[in-house]
């Protein structure tokens, strides 16, 4: 059971890795969902959207769909924002991934 405050746990109270595109956003100027990244715990590759989100009172925890480990925390106090990505040893981004927004539209 999670709580506000609480850091969550492997529940089945989580909303899909999408959920964490607009938050992300505002740290990151790519879509980050769409990035390829590794389970610093089980080993796991796979998209962000493809991670467990649950939302708290303080942000979003990210959570491997592998292992329940968590992924990613990012902590909104109001006036900043932090990113933890120690739960993974790498995120790879393509520079051609939609939404990566690195190339000017073809259609003038
Ligand atoms: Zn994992």
């Amino acid at each position: 059971m999670t709580g506000p405050g609480d850091d969550g746990d492997a529940g089945s109270d989580y909303l899909d890795g999408n959920a964490a595109a607009g938050p992300l956003s505002e740290v990151f100027a790519v879509d980050v969902t769409v990035a390829s990244g590794r389970c610093a715990h089980c080993g796991r590759t796979g998209e962000l959207a493809t991670a467990r989100v649950y939302p708290n009172s303080h942000g979003l925890l990210l959570r491997c769909p592998g292992c329940a480990e968590i992924l990613l925390r990012l902590v909104d106090t109001g006036h900043s924002l932090a990113v933890d990505l120690h739960g993974m040893s790498y995120l790879e981004l393509q520079r051609d991934a939609p939404g990566s927004q690195q190339k000017p539209s073809p259609a003038a």
